[in-house]
């Protein structure tokens, strides 16, 4: 049988509600369960794929292509259970859906209300794909009190009596403020966040706190007693050195043992081997490597949160401390690039949309190239490095991407037609934003003795995309003559997938996006590969 748990925000947002979610997950699985995590987004974008990175952060791209909010990338990392579409909604989609439903007739003439019409929707969700599973946990997004978080308040207290009322927890996280002049943490907001969602219908059985300081005992109290829950289940919780302890964390604090309590259960201790040798690793690196990330968002951390945790997995694999040295690709224009890069053990060019900052990267390509600085180009940063070769390698001076306009030398393009898992693939060239992108896995065939085939250790590697452009097959010989690799192509030979310099101490542009699938128990093997030439390469400056 599967059982609910239901995670609402208080008093503000940015509380970590996500981590807490993506944690409990991993303690659950610890001892022994299956889990699925969603998230509904109250927000009224179909999907956070067109918002832009500096509002909402990074874009999760799952295998099934569904671009969504990051918090399905701490799930997922956490897990280790692969997002789907069916684990993110917004209201947008929501109320999309329904209106489709309402104009085709569907609903005979009956009155489209929110209860139980958007209610039964966001219901359907949370059950949908879940069969099996021993725990289903949903993240709501926003905070209690949200006039857009309303629907899916009512619709999450409904659960409780479609699947049984011992079938469901509910865990209410929210700030304990300190006020430094009175010296005291403070309960209030709390018990009228507890009040609000009270008023609706739902009484939370775990309250997670946010605090600076540890909850004294009387505070546990008192927080217990207004927000009528047991004093064990008021959970507090710390800032954590790193978020891989935050699981050990809050099994410290209780949180898992409670949540088994609330539904009457009992489970074995968990297993936390997996979380203390990650922690060991991490708090006991026995070097440092310095890797600079030439973006567009780099004032947005969010914006790249897959790609610092995949850096960090590197040094996991590696026992290194990776530091991130954000470098604005705008700045580089017009400036000395070289004294910019010269302290770096390694050079990513990252994804991103836009021309902005387009010749800062380029430069840092060249600056790779030229010096023999390990260098990882992901999406655009692959596309830079293949403008890069033609323009200073193969002679094709005036190479460029039709992204960034017009150019009659297309070396990055853009394709309208290919070949999927699910057979041809059309999209339309002036079609909305929003679907006009290759998205999600296809599968990469890698050259045999190539860097990407040994890194990989196989042949057939399958990866996430998201990108409009690719790029051109037609340069390839004039690329590979100039001394760039196309190791890892589409199946169809049409789409080049991997670029590697065999000249090069490690050289390596990749379509896909490999951050999102890396895992701290389990480094992608391209950012493992890319963290070790950096720690050769400290070894030699
Ligand atoms: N802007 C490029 C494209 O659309 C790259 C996208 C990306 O880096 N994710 O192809």
């Amino acid at each position: 049988m599967t059982r609910y748990i239901f995670i609402t925000g208080g008093v503000v947002s940015s509380l970590g509600k996500g981590l807490m979610a993506a944690a409990l997950a991993a303690l659950l699985q610890a001892r022994g369960h299956t889990v699925r995590i969603k998230k509904f987004d109250p927000y009224l974008n179909v999907d956070p794929g067109t918002m832009s990175p500096y509002q909402h952060g990074e874009v999760y791209v799952t295998d099934d292509g569904a671009e969504t909010d990051l918090d399905l990338g701490h799930y997922e990392r956490f897990t280790g259970v692969p997002s789907r579409q069916s684990d993110n909604i917004t209201s947008g989609r929501v109320y999309r859906d329904i209106i489709a439903k309402e104009r085709r007739g569907d609903f005979l003439g009956a009155t489209v209300q929110v209860i139980p019409h958007v209610t039964d929707a966001i219901k359907a969700f949370a059950r949908a794909d879940t069969e099996g599973l021993d725990f289903v946990l949903c993240e709501i997004g926003g905070t209690v009190g949200d006039i857009e978080s309303l629907p899916f308040l009512e619709a999450i207290r409904q659960m409780a009596a479609d699947v049984g009322r011992n079938n469901v927890v509910y865990i209410h996280c929210t700030l304990v403020p300190y006020l430094a002049a009175a010296g005291e943490l403070k309960t209030k907001p709390t018990q009228h966040s507890v009040a609000e969602l009270r008023g609706i219908g739902i009484q939370p059985q775990v309250l997670v706190c946010r605090s600076e300081h540890p909850l004294p005992d009387g505070d546990r109290a008192k927080i217990a007693l207004f927000c009528n829950v047991p004093k064990e289940a008021v959970i507090s919780a710390l800032d954590a050195p790193s978020i891989y302890d935050v699981p050990m964390q809050y099994h410290a604090e209780g949180l898992d043992d409670q949540v088994l309590a609330a539904f009457g259960l009992d489970a074995p201790p968990p297993d936390l081997s997996r979380w203390q040798r990650i922690s060991e690793r991490l708090h006991n690196p026995e070097g440092e490597v310095t890797i600079g990330v030439v973006g567009k968002y780099t004032g947005m951390k969010d914006a790249y949160k897959s790609l610092t945790e995949a850096l960090v997995h590197g040094g996991i694999a590696n026992r290194v401390k990776v530091n991130i040295r954000w470098l604005d690709a705008e700045e580089f224009e017009g400036q000395d690039v070289a004294a910019r890069l010269e302290p770096m053990h390694g050079i990513l060019v990252p994804g991103g949309f836009g021309e902005r900052g387009s010749e800062g990267k380029i430069a840092s390509v060249r600056f790779a190239r030229e010096r023999d600085v390990p260098f990882f180009g992901i999406c655009l940063g692959m596309q830079m490095a293949c403008i890069e070769a033609a323009r200073h390698q193969a002679g094709v001076a005036g190479a460029s991407t039709t992204e960034f306009g017009p150019t009659d030398e297309p070396v990055v393009g853009l394709i309208t037609e290919w070949m999927s898992a699910e057979g041809r693939q059309v999209r339309e060239a002036g079609g909305d934003l929003g679907g006009t992108m290759r998205l999600g896995a296809y599968p990469a065939r890698l050259a045999g003795n190539s860097v990407a085939a040994s890194i990989y250790g196989a042949d057939t590697v399958s990866e996430r995309h998201r990108h409009r452009y690719e790029v051109n097959v037609h340069y390839r010989d004039a690329l590979e003559a100039a001394g760039l690799l196309f190791s890892g192509m589409s199946p169809d030979g049409l789409l080049p997938e991997i670029v590697e310099r065999p000249d090069h101490s490690w050289f390596v542009g990749v379509q896909f996006h490999p951050e999102l699938k890396s895992k701290p128990f389990e480094p992608h093997p391209l950012f493992a590969g890319f963290v070790a030439a950096a720690v050769r390469q400290s070894r030699l400056v």
